[in-house]
């Protein structure tokens, strides 16, 4: 939006860039694709399209590399799913989606179980971390206000329209207001979230620290999976888990995410753990995130719901909240993602 020339005030709680996105894996894939909507899937395709000029730009901007690459991902199959497997096919024949059925040990010959593979050579990844310190430089020299350590508490409403939000130091107004508060997202609309959905999941994370090429692409199986980075850490998740607002680690996590990557790749083990930690999603049904305009309040809009996937998601959801907040048409049909309930009929925006 600031690059549309709007002027951009963005309020954070805490500090910016430090919940689940800071915490997610920065796959940019989603997995496995046969098991989503066509909404989830035209949403991660089109933000695939802008990733490499986005990031490019970030790094022109901000001076960092958000460690943007195709490192590929072997999807480990269980050996009995047939059912599985002919879904698998079908999806990538049909989608024309880079792939290839390998014996796993022919792209990681370290794996310690020996199975059928998709592998899949142009899979990308960014650092989360990264990618967020990127971005808070480029917002400052796109003169964006950033306003940290102020929780934005309610709204102030008059007629069809939002005049101001109150925070914890007083009211602060403006034209167009949009909620992108992740899994705290309904909890912060309170009753102006119809019939929305966002519920917090938390999924909680481990890093090994590893020497430089103990794996090269990313390695799914099921819902586990290993992502190594660019300096040799590894990381290992995730838990997916409803235990409401509770952002805490688990021993039990520890331990289920440590066996399970041991089991992957033996030299992954208690004295390579460099951290653990937890982040909460923002679930939305079927994964599908609203980016829309509210059905009642003319000048209120969201961004969020983006459940297991918002940095996948990110770049193509900014330009569709943008096409929704400044009146410019969209890239991709944007009615999966409109705000749900209401009841005046929801128009285009
Ligand atoms: C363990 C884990 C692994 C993941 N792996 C991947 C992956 O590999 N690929 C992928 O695409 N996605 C992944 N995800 C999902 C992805 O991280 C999320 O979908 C995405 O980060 C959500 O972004 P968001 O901006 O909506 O929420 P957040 O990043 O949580 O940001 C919301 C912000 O709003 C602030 N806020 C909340 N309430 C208020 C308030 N009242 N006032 C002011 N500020 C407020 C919060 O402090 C927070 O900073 C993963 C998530 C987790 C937890």
């Amino acid at each position: 939006m600031a690059r549309r020339g709007a002027s951009v005030t963005l309020i954070e709680r805490g500090r910016v860039g430090c919940e689940s996105s800071w915490a997610g894996a920065g796959i940019l894939s989603v997995l496995p694709p046969w098991d989503y909507d066509k909404g989830v899937i035209d949403l991660a395709r089109y933000s695939e399209t802008l990733y490499a000029d986005w990031v490019a730009s970030l790094k022109e901007t901000s001076g960092i590399d958000c460690e943007y690459r195709r490192s590929g991902m072997l999807m480990l199959t269980a050996d009995d799913d047939e059912r599985d497997d002919i879904r698998a096919r079908d999806w990538f024949a049909a989608s024309c989606a880079e792939s290839e059925r390998v014996a796993a040990r022919a792209i990681v010959p370290q794996l310690a179980v020996e199975r059928e593979a998709w592998w899949l050579p142009s899979a990308a990844q960014v650092r989360p971390p990264r990618l967020l310190k990127a971005l808070l430089v480029a917002l400052s020299r796109m003169d964006v206000k950033v306003i940290e350590n102020t929780e934005v508490l309610g709204f102030c409403q008059s007629g069809s329209r939002i005049v101001s939000l109150r925070c914890g130091e007083g009211e602060l107004g403006g034209g167009q207001f949009v909620v992108c508060a992740g899994a705290w997202s309904q909890r912060l609309l309170g009753e102006h979230a119809l019939a929305l959905d966002i519920q917090p999941v938390r999924g909680q994370m481990l890093l090994f620290n590893c020497a430089l090429n103990t794996l090269g692409p990313m390695l799914l199986e099921d819902d586990f999976y290993l992502v190594p980075r660019a300096d040799g850490h590894i990381l290992a998740g995730s838990t997916v888990e409803n235990v409401g607002f509770d952002k805490s680690t688990t021993a039990a996590a520890r331990e289920e995410l440590m066996a399970h990557a041991h089991a992957l790749l033996p030299s992954l083990n208690k004295k390579n753990l460099a951290a653990q930690w937890a982040g909460l999603r923002p679930a939305a049904p079927g994964n599908i995130p609203a980016i829309a305009r509210h059905p009642e309040i003319d000048n209120l809009f969201i961004n969020s719901g983006h459940f297991r996937y918002g940095v996948t998601m990110a770049p193509g959801s900014a330009r569709l909240l943008t096409a929704a907040a400044l009146g410019l048409p969209a890239a991709i049909d944007t009615a999966p993602y409109r705000w749900p309930g209401g009841a005046r009929a929801w128009k285009s925006s």
